[in-house]
């Protein structure tokens, strides 16, 4: 057991704060409220930071970070604007995609995602995202070609992405009908539709409609019917990734309330003197650092090759609500001014609630934890 982190580790945790900190925060009200797209010399700089390489294959540029370092990457751009962390996750599933692609649709599409183009996962419809596995997008197999119908919803960077990976059912009921489909987004059929959300606004989620969409058969992303292996494979470490972003939001705020309450005189002596409001700070850095550890564990289990979805279950909705409830706290910690827009707390509220639901709600990680203790005859799935 070894909680330390590498010189490495150190070094890519403190490149990446300061980046974040210098390049991200000043702009992360500014996309919320505006409403804009990322302007092309923003993503810039987090192209040049490598940001869009972490996990690709080494002839495109990919810089071999273990998932332990992408998580940590995470939560380093969560304290700055936890919007930006999608764009980092997809180009990290990309890479796990890569191997798995038709050789000319990694040279056309790793290039473009790594050089900022958006790319999107589609999984969620409207009848359920909890239940990944009963979908009823279709592909039917045409000569050389797939035809595809159906809808996914909720899917994040709708409207910006060039490209959407998508699962749709191939063979039987149940996840072993599943395969997983790359559709440019230009392509015949495919329309797109945002809708409006309370957060993660730069993220733009919306609904994608395929009707009649037809694409060559080398864009089956792996072998037929083993799409829900490839969405498990990327969501089972990606449950790591989501809180841990959260958990760098909520660090952010926690460190700004603390910052402001040593200040702050409520009735002759400093806010922090209140033990009522210095053990709620203590209380959220427990949690939010005990939340940190499972995040950790679970992927360096990834990073040896080891099952990890119990534990990633347990990282996902335990840290996503320490950190939305220590956002709360410092919005309450903050008065007034933690109401006020101005403040950075209700928006990272804001972004963070909606993981509770992203990446399986908290409902379906117990079902998982459950089925690891009990085992699969007596757990509820
Ligand atoms: C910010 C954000 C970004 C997202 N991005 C993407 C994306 O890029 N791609 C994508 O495919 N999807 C995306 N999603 C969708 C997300 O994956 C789904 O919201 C999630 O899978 C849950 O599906 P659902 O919302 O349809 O809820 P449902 O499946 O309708 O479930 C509704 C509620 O019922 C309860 N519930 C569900 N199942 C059970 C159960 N077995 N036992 C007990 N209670 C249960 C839970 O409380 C759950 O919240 C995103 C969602 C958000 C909020």
């Amino acid at each position: 057991m070894d909680f330390s982190m590498t010189d490495n580790q150190i070094m890519i945790r403190d490149s990446v704060r300061a980046f974040a900190e210098k390049e991200l925060l000043p702009k992360f009200q500014h996309w919320d409220r505006s409403g804009e797209w990322l302007t092309p010399d923003y993503m810039q700089k987090i192209i040049d930071m490598g940001l869009l390489r972490l996990r690709l294959p080494e002839k495109f540029g990919g810089q071999g970070y273990s998932f332990v370092d992408c998580g940590i990457v995470c939560e380093e751009i969560g304290r700055a604007d936890h919007q930006i962390r999608y764009i980092i996750s997809n180009a990290i599933h990309l890479g796990e995609m890569a191997h798995a692609m038709h050789p000319e649709l990694q040279e056309e599409w790793i290039p473009r995602i790594a050089n900022g183009e958006m790319m999107s996962l589609a999984f969620t419809e409207p009848r359920g995202g909890a239940d990944a596995g009963n979908i009823t997008t279709k592909a039917v197999r045409d000569g050389d070609q797939w035809v595809l119908n159906g809808e996914k919803t909720s899917i994040t960077f709708t409207g910006v992405s060039k490209v959407v990976f998508v699962s749709a059912r191939t063979g039987g009921p149940g996840p072993r009908g599943l395969s997983f489909f790359l559709v440019p987004t230009d392509t015949p059929g495919v329309k797109m539709v945002n809708f409006d959300r309370m957060g993660q606004r730069i993220d733009r989620g919306g609904s994608f409609f395929f009707d009649n969409v037809r694409i060559p058969a080398r864009n089956m992303i792996g072998k037929e019917n083993e799409g829900f292996i490839w969405a498990m494979t990327i969501i089972g470490y990606n449950r790591n990734f989501v809180p841990l972003a959260c958990i760098g939001a909520a660090q952010k705020s926690l460190e700004e309330t603390t910052e402001y309450l040593k200040q702050r005189q409520i009735m002759g002596k400093s806010a922090t003197q209140w033990q009522g409001v210095s053990q709620e700070l203590a209380i959220c850095a427990t949690q939010l650092e005990a939340a940190r550890m499972l995040c950790y564990k679970a992927l360096s289990l990834k990073d040896k090759g080891m099952r990890h979805d119990a534990e990633s279950s347990m990282a996902k909705w335990w840290g996503v609500k320490v950190a939305n409830e220590t956002l709360y706290t410092c919005m309450r910690l903050n008065g007034h001014y933690g109401w006020a827009k101005d403040l950075p707390h209700e928006q990272r509220l804001r972004d963070c609630l909606g993981m509770e639901s992203a990446d399986g709600p908290r409902e379906i990680h117990l079902g998982i934890i459950a089925r690891d203790i009990v085992g699969k005859q007596f757990a509820p799935f």
